[in-house]
């Protein structure tokens, strides 16, 4: 088990790899000085796609934390007796938005709607008011815009980089941007949708009886066909039997699914 604050286990969920720290906030801090790195904040959903997508794994695999967001996640760590709390990717993102304003770091945000991002730097302003945010860019942009924007946010040299560009992409566009890269980079999906008052996160009484994924069902109902992911999830942990990642299977199985 993590002993200290900053110290992590690495484990997996279905061979997905994920931290066991007593403090992801520490955690966090600890890749931060010893250099970045890349927050993954794994879920069972995210799990499964790992499994179906080697772009996805490989960054998964790659990443200096992979933190356990969703109750599916700590209730397979559990069978493996290992106790662990939730860590919402929400709740670290912005502990490190405050972390930021008080360090002086260099902060960019990229990703949601222009309209979200315009109201979030407004928030952001009334409410970290000495926050250093040194680039921002939605997450609509044309195909053709984003080397450009990657040329300027990397020129602007961030400390803390929040990503919402949804599962994969975020999580393969920061792993692209490799060795280019220094701070912390992190892929925060709806969270700021959440910031700016779009949508609400699940009530607490939800989270308490692991059923978030309802709630979110009930927002976007449009989610059905992914979060059929999460029985096949539960199944793949009780049977002890994971799906072979994609990059193990022959390329005709591959295509068919
Ligand atoms: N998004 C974006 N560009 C896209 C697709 C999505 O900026 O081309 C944003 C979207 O507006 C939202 C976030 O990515 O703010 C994804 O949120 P979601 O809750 O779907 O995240 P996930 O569940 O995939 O982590």
């Amino acid at each position: 088990m993590a002993t200290s604050a900053t110290e992590s286990l690495r484990t997996r969920v279905l061979g997905v790899p994920v931290d066991v720290c007593a403090d992801v906030q520490a955690a966090a801090l600890a890749l931060s000085r010893s250099g970045g790195g890349q927050i993954v904040t794994l879920n069972a959903e995210m799990t499964m796609a790992a499994l179906a997508d080697p772009a996805l794994g490989a960054a998964i695999e790659a990443a200096g934390l992979v933190i356990p967001d969703g109750s599916g996640v700590v209730w397979a760590l559990g069978r493996q007796h290992l106790r662990v709390r939730r860590s919402p990717g929400i709740e670290l993102a912005w502990s490190l938005l405050e972390t930021a304003q008080q360090l002086g770091w260099r902060v960019a945000l990229v990703g949601a709607s222009p309209a979200v991002m315009e109201t979030l730097v407004e928030r952001l302003k009334q409410q970290l008011p000495r926050l250093q945010l040194v680039f921002h860019a939605h997450g609509y942009q044309h195909a053709d815009a984003w080397p450009e924007l990657e040329r300027q946010l990397l020129v602007a040299r961030p400390d803390l980089v929040l990503v919402a560009l949804g599962v994969p992409r975020q999580e393969t566009w920061i792993a692209g941007l490799g060795q280019r890269r220094s701070g912390l980079w992190m892929g925060v999906g709806g969270s700021f949708d959440v910031w700016a008052g779009v949508k609400q996160r699940a009530p607490h009484w939800m989270g308490t009886l692991q059923i978030e994924w309802l709630y979110r069902l009930l927002q976007e109902p449009q989610r059905w066909r992914r979060m059929l992911a999460l029985p096949a999830f539960a199944w793949a942990v009780l049977s002890g039997n994971p799906p072979r990642p994609a990059t193990q299977r022959p390329a005709a199985e591959r295509t068919a699914g």
